[in-house]
C-alpha cells in the first residue's frame, strides 16, 4: 500500500519508513509532483492536519496523513496553539516567539502547558485522527541548546531539565509528536 506523508520534511520521512511494514510504502509530497504550499489556514491544531492531509487525497486521489503541532499554555487560554511557530509574527522566529511568550507569562504563577501533535489520516474514503500529548510547564529564562521552537522553555513533568537540554533520543521517548506517531503507527500495524 502507498500512503502520502503531507510534510516537505525529509528527516520525519524516513525516520517514519523505518519503522512502518515493508507492506507501506511512504511516498513524499515531491514524489507525488505536490510542490505548491498546502493551506494551513485552520484555526485548530486539528483543523490544520485535517486540511493537509484532506488537500492531497482530494487534489492528488492519494491516502495520505499529515501531521500539526503545537504549545497550549494553560495561563494563556491554549494560545499560542495552532499559531506556534507565527506567534511573534510572520517571520516566525524562535528567539522572537519565546521572548514574547516570557513577557505575556512574566506575572503568571500557573506555568502549566502541553504540546499537542495531531495526525490526520485519510484511508480508503475514512479519516482517522491520532494524538499525542506532552505535558509540562514553561520555565522562567531559556535553557540548553538542543532541539528547536519551544524547547528551552518547556520543562516536561517528571524532568528537572527543558526539551533542549536532554537529548534527542530522550526527547522522543516523551515528545508529543513520538506519542502520535505511535498511535498511527499501531493501527497501520493492524491494516
Ligand atoms: P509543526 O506543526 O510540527 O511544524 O509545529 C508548529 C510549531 O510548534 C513549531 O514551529 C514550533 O514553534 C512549535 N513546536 C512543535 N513541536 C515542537 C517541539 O517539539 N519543540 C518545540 N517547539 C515545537
Amino acid at each position: 500500500m502507498q500512503l502520502v506523508f503531507a510534510s516537505n520534511n525529509k528527516n520525519k520521512i524516513i525516520e517514519i519508513q523505518s519503522i512502518l511494514p515493508d507492506t507501506i510504502k511512504i511516498l513524499s509530497l515531491e514524489e507525488i509532483g505536490c510542490f505548491e504550499d498546502i493551506p494551513e489556514t485552520a484555526d485548530t491544531i486539528e483543523g490544520n492536519a485535517i486540511l493537509k492531509a484532506n488537500h492531497v487525497t482530494e487534489k492528488y486521489g492519494y491516502n495520505c496523513f499529515a501531521d500539526d503541532s503545537g504549545l497550549e499554555v494553560d495561563a494563556l487560554d491554549g494560545a499560542p496553539g495552532v499559531f506556534s511557530a507565527r506567534y511573534a509574527g510572520d517571520q516566525k522566529n524562535d528567539d522572537d516567539n519565546i521572548n514574547k511568550l516570557l513577557t505575556q507569562l512574566s506575572a503568571e504563577k500557573n506555568r502549566k502547558a502541553n504540546f499537542k501533535t495531531v495526525i490526520a489520516l485519510n484511508l480508503d474514503a475514512q479519516q482517522y485522527l491520532f494524538k499525542g500529548i506532552a505535558n509540562g510547564t514553561i520555565t522562567d529564562h531559556k535553557k540548553g541548546s538542543n532541539g528547536f521552537g519551544y524547547d528551552p522553555i518547556f520543562q516536561p513533568d517528571g524532568f528537572d531539565k527543558t526539551f533542549a537540554e536532554i537529548s534527542l533520543e530522550e526527547k522522543s521517548a516523551i515528545s508529543h509528536r513520538a506519542k502520535a506517531v505511535k498511535e498511527l503507527i499501531s493501527f497501520l500495524h493492524t491494516i
